[in-house]
């Protein structure tokens, strides 16, 4: 793969760094011969210039740039400190998770057809628009033109500035849909707005793939529940603190991922258990005293008042039987227990913390393509399950 970025190179003597602070436009790519190398070209160096990734010090405070779309590496030999600053941050997450990949040891793949010359075609934006066409990869924004594709199956939006995804892309057959590092809207209506193509039939049962990296995710939308045969969900690089426990009822999915966020727990589900392929690196499961968003929610809760239990009930309701409803079209008090419900473990009702306890055990789940720290035992998995032990029975009795 090719990056597009502008490029500092400095060399470092002792303490110090020599050279111009300028940035340069180039290109950079990674090339397997016997080891890995990061290459580099541009107008100060026409030839390139070459850098084993084996000398490359992976300094962890130089990653904490990296969602603001810039990296830094610094190599042993020559001593140089490359900073490097992208437009698109998905790219930039690229290429750092790749250089991480390499230094961990990992077989990464690198395809052997890229050469800065390929470029160019590589970066042709596709604008004679083939109203039959099956695969779309939009630039920039969304372009209504989209929506008269009616045989549409893939579609890429990825780094657009401030994608808003109308309503109506929900009635295409679209199986893949790839919106990662594009901007998300800042005003309330359009991210209220934002998810309402998931709740139309046709595509709530198309979509198997769903990639959000990048995007600057600090919650998972309920909606996502509406996508009954999603398969691959991807939400990599985020700024998520917790998955919700309603991920649980995603019945189809095999590959979730969830690396480069600040998780501290899985919620223990069924269907995250059976999964084909996970990974959840660089995340928060080494945390101690996990800040655990149940907990934190329950004890903000004063005495529960009539009205309160009212509309704990009507959400209950809701989940029970699951409209594909518009988000406007559930009360705006109800939308923040989505993020705090989860089944009792016992009689598998839905509960909310107003009623339950949470619990954590550790485990190696038995995933076949797992990609966790090398220094974890096993993930946290987080349980919740009913208070009153005598409503927990009879639910049970009742459904058993
Ligand atoms: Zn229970």
């Amino acid at each position: 793969m090719l990056f597009q970025c502008d490029v500092n190179v400095r060399e470092v003597r002792r303490q110090r760094m020599i050279g111009s602070e300028e940035f340069i436009p180039s290109t950079v790519w990674i090339k397997k011969e016997n080891n890995y190398y990061l290459c580099l070209k541009n107008s100060i160096y026409p030839n390139g210039k070459t850098y084993s990734i084996s000398l490359v010090k992976m300094d962890p405070i130089f990653f904490s740039l990296l969602k603001s779309g810039r990296i830094a590496f610094e190599f042993r030999k020559p001593r140089d400190l490359l900073s490097l600053e992208f437009k698109s941050k998905r790219m930039a997450y690229l290429l750092y998770r790749t250089m991480q990949d390499i230094t961990d040891g990992k077989n990464v793949i690198i395809d052997k057809n890229q050469n800065p010359d390929a470029l160019h075609a590589n970066n042709a934006v596709i604008d004679n628009f083939d109203l039959n066409a099956n695969e779309f990869k939009g630039v920039d924004s969304f372009d209504n033109r989209i929506l008269n594709m009616k045989c549409l199956s893939t579609l890429v939006l990825e780094d657009c500035n401030s994608l808003v995804l109308p309503e109506e892309i929900g009635h295409l057959p679209i199986k893949s849909l790839n919106i990662s590092g594009s901007e998300m809207p800042t005003s309330q209506h359009a991210q209220d707005i934002y998810w309402n193509w998931t709740s139309k039939p046709t595509i709530s049962g198309t979509l198997t793939t769903l990639k959000m990296d990048t995007i600057r995710l600090m919650k998972l939308p309920f909606e996502i529940l509406y996508l009954k045969n999603l398969q691959t969900l991807s939400l990599n690089n985020n700024a998520l603190a917790y998955l919700p426990h309603f991920i649980g009822e995603l019945k189809n999915i095999k590959n979730l991922f969830a690396a480069d966020n600040m998780l501290p727990y899985i919620p223990l589900c069924s269907s995250l258990i059976h999964l084909t392929e996970m990974d959840v690196i660089h995340n928060r499961f080494y945390c101690k005293e996990p800040r655990d968003h149940l907990v934190t929610y329950k004890e903000s809760i004063k005495e529960p008042t009539d009205f309160k239990s009212l509309k704990h009930i009507a959400f209950f309701k809701l989940m029970d039987n699951f409209p594909q409803l518009k988000r406007q079209d559930i009360s705006r008090p109800l939308w923040e227990y989505f993020n705090y419900v989860g089944r009792c473990s016992k009689c598998k009702q839905w509960t909310l913390p107003d009623y339950g306890e949470t619990t954590s055990i550790s485990f190696m789940p038995t995933i076949p393509k797992l990609n966790m720290s090398k220094y974890l035992d096993g993930l946290t998995y987080q349980i919740m399950y009913c208070t009153n032990t005598k409503d927990c029975e009879a639910h049970k009795r009742r459904f058993s």
